[in-house]
């Protein structure tokens, strides 16, 4: 039966990536994974409010809730996975110089952002998110476990990476660091990080 939430189709054919991501991880990763958290969610707010209501008041309204923990899990699996492939573009990489480049300074620019964002991807202790968010008119790097993401931190996301050892078992291995270092320099989708940070509300996009 299909429920109120949907897979929504990549932005792009599932061999752009390659090298960097191949299209056998990219098949697991989202017509598996993704898929399974899509379709867990249908089947935890079927008959509920939840089924009516939008991933981002799911995720605000369950977070913390010990009996509403697996909807939770789901829902902002969902989301954030529905984000990232956004985030990445056979066409991305790169310095975005002016616009959100401009905004890179505080890092150290390009450069500097690229090192302590990848440093923070590699020190999340097991499976999470490192992010690059706008809050309080600034750029910031953070990390978020599991199925956490910044929407309840009072922040913007305007990229992620997913460094669940799915998102990278299959090409790199144990190799974190290498899957992060590439995704950085190669995919990045800089337009689409302007886009929300225009618009200040990446979340609904992402819905
Ligand atoms: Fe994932």
């Amino acid at each position: 039966m299909p429920g109120p939430f949907q897979l929504p189709a990549l932005p792009w054919d599932e061999s752009a990536l390659a090298p960097t991501i191949s299209s056998k991880t990219l098949s697991l990763h989202y017509g598996k994974h993704h898929l399974a958290y899509v379709n867990k969610l249908n089947e935890l707010v079927a008959g509920t409010p939840y089924a009516d209501q939008s991933l981002e008041q799911i995720i605000a309204a369950t977070k913390g809730k010990a009996d509403a923990r697996k909807i939770y899990n789901n829902a902002g699996q969902t989301w954030n996975h529905n984000f990232y492939w956004n985030c990445l573009s056979p066409h991305g990489g790169g310095d975005p110089k002016g616009g959100i480049g401009k905004q890179l300074e505080p890092f150290g620019g390009y450069e500097g952002f690229c090192k302590q964002f990848a440093q923070a991807a590699v020190d999340q202790f097991g499976s999470g998110w490192a992010w690059l968010v706008s809050r309080d008119g600034k750029l910031e790097i953070l990390t978020t476990s599991n199925a956490d993401n910044p929407l309840t931190m009072g922040a913007t996301p305007l990229l992620t990476i997913d460094v669940w050892e799915h998102a990278y078992y299959v090409d790199y291995e144990n190799r974190r660091p290498d899957h992060v270092k590439a995704v950085i320099e190669k995919l990045l989708n800089w337009k689409w990080a302007e886009e929300c940070l225009a618009k200040g509300g990446s979340q609904r996009k992402a819905a």
